[in-house]
């Protein structure tokens, strides 16, 4: 049966929780154990399937078709193990499978109330597959104090003393802040926001305490005193040039023995972290820099596209370079000329989004990559925007469009070169939506088969003709223009497996111009690169002569 680590945060939010569990996820697995990670969220909606971008970041999107935290993302990226929709959950999720079974009668008349019915949904969620590995992770968002979160610490502290002693330990990540005048790290913070969790009955067995530079003996102590952890149990953790140097940097601060110590589990097996050291190495020593430039609508937030911005410089580890990214706001230019924006690039990304708003200007770079043989990588959205300026600028379909936008405007502007896609198939089922449906979890979601064609760029990169990829979108490029795009030198390059649904597009006479259909970045791991951003970036050096 597995152990449960359980990681909070206080004094302040954005102190890299999600990481830090990642991190720890990587080293018990460099220690020969099993892991598997997840996040119980305390925001009301069900899932971040219907929130904006701009104030969640990235919608992580599992194999089987769950929209998840961004954090899932880091778990994957850090440990290779692929989430799943029971890794992941909301308050908003918890009541409402609360409610749903309370309209069903399933509590028998019974008063339901926030303890025991809502935290009993809460254990039951951390239970789930709990004899699969050897460590549950869970980290709870948010930080401690909150109202939100309050159910889940209370399910947290039932849980531990439900199952038997010693198996299940509490991580506390906190802020230590250096007040420069006095040239002194304050613990004060951290002793609150300890003695806040200590009220609601949970007692940290590891602080995490996250500062700008190491942490002296003397401040160790004081923590380890006036909190009541061990002192070996007291870690920094230093802002670090990558993220990916976090595994090193927390087993060099004896992470992973300190909880392989609270777990009494000795001899502890011996860490194997040569493919962590192998990553440190390359991040350190590139042998150069490309410009990428990612023209997108959510440019001001990050971490809107943060699976991408990592895959980018999982590409750059593959191929030894430093990936610059440059956020291009693609409104900018969509009246105007886009080659000011867009010289200077080795490569040109256009990411996934929703909506007309800068699909003019993504357009346009798809126009520009083609035309100036810059290397090009559309996702998504960013592939839908390719075989639009395809069909417009070179096979004279001069209203291309996509039916999103003409009901996003209510009128009929564009001829549906991207139709909205309501009935496909999903393994041996046939999947039905329709115009009307709600937002949430309509799309076409997750895993799914594609079949390349040989001799394409794709199968070249990916080195094989059957790949399985992320999806989230409604809608998709029709086939019927199929014949007329390729006539003009655009090969379907990947078909879904019944031959209906376009999946990839490319220019033959490209150095690189590739149109993806799915989330690549999705399954990019540092150590791992996926074979399209490899592609990307290597086409990237070559076009700024590094090769
Ligand atoms: N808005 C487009 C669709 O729904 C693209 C979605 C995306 O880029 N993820 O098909």
């Amino acid at each position: 049966m597995a152990r449960f680590i359980f990681i909070t945060g206080g004094v302040v939010s954005s102190l890299g929780k999600g990481l830090a569990s990642a991190a720890l996820g990587a080293l018990l697995q460099s220690r020969g154990f099993s892991v598997r990670l997840r996040k119980l969220d305390p925001y009301l909606n069900v899932d971040p399937g219907t929130m904006s971008p701009f104030e969640h970041g990235e919608v992580f999107v599992t194999d089987d078709g769950a929209e998840t935290d961004l954090d899932l993302g880091h778990y994957e990226r850090f440990t290779g193990v692929a989430a799943r929709k029971t890794d992941s959950v909301s308050s908003g999720r918890i009541y409402s499978n609360v409610l749903e079974k309370e309209r069903r009668g399933d509590y028998l008349g019974k008063t339901i109330q926030v303890i025991p019915h809502v935290t009993n949904e809460i254990k039951d969620f951390i239970r789930i597959g709990e004899d699969e590995v050897d460590f549950m992770l869970c980290e709870i968002g948010g930080t401690v104090g909150d109202i939100e979160g309050l159910p889940f610490f209370e399910a947290i502290r039932q849980f531990s003393q439900e199952k038997p002693r010693g198996q299940c330990l509490f991580m506390h990540l906190t802020l230590l802040p250096f007040i420069k005048a006095s040239g002194e790290l304050k613990t004060k913070p951290t002793q609150h926001s300890v003695k806040e969790l200590r009220s609601i009955g949970l007692a940290p067995d590891i602080l995490v305490c996250r500062s700008e530079g190491p942490i002296p003996q003397k401040e160790r102590e004081k923590l380890a005193l006036f909190c009541n952890v061990r002192p070996e149990a007291v870690i920094a953790a230093q802002d670090l040039k990558s993220i990916y140097e976090a595994p090193l940097a927390y087993h060099g601060e004896g992470l992973d023995q300190a909880v392989l110590d609270a777990f009494q589990i000795s001899p502890a097996p011996r860490p194997e972290l040569s493919r962590w050291e192998d990553v440190a190495d390359r991040i350190e020593n590139p042998e150069g820099e490309v410009k990428v430039a990612i023209v997108g609508k959510y440019t001001q937030l990050e971490d809107a596209y943060k699976s991408i911005a990592e895959a980018l410089t999982h590409g750059g580890l593959a191929n030894r370079v430093k990936v610059k990214i440059e956020w291009v706001d693609a409104e900018i230019f969509d009246h105007e000329d886009a080659a000011p924006y867009l010289e200077g690039y080795d490569a040109i990304l256009v990411p996934g989004g929703f909506g007309e708003r800068g699909t003019e200007g993504k357009i346009k770079a798809a126009q520009f990559a083609r035309e100036h043989k810059v290397p090009y990588l559309g996702i998504c959205l960013g592939m839908q925007m390719a075989v639009i300026e395809a069909a417009r600028n070179v096979a004279g379909l001069t209203t291309a469009g996509s039916e999103e936008f003409d009901h996003e405007a209510g009128k009929k502007r564009f001829e549906p070169v991207v139709y909205h896609l309501k009935e496909w198939v999903q393994g041996n089922y046939k999947v039905k939506r329709s115009t009307e449906d709600d937002k949430g979890g309509t799309m076409r979601l997750g895993a799914y088969d594609a079949v390349l064609k040989e001799g394409s760029r794709v199968a070249e990169v990916y080195g094989a003709l059957n790949i399985e990829e992320r999806h989230r979108h409604r809608y998709e490029v029709d086939i019927k223009y199929r014949d007329q795009l390729e006539a003009c030198g655009l090969a379907f390059s990947g078909m879904s497996p019944d031959g209906r649904l376009p999946e990839i597009v490319e220019w033959k006479d490209h150095p690189w111009f590739i149109g993806v259909q799915f989330h690549p970045e999705l399954k990019s791991k540092p150590f791992d690169p996926h074979p399209l951003f490899k592609g990307f970036v290597r086409a990237a050096k070559e076009a700024s002569r590094l090769v």
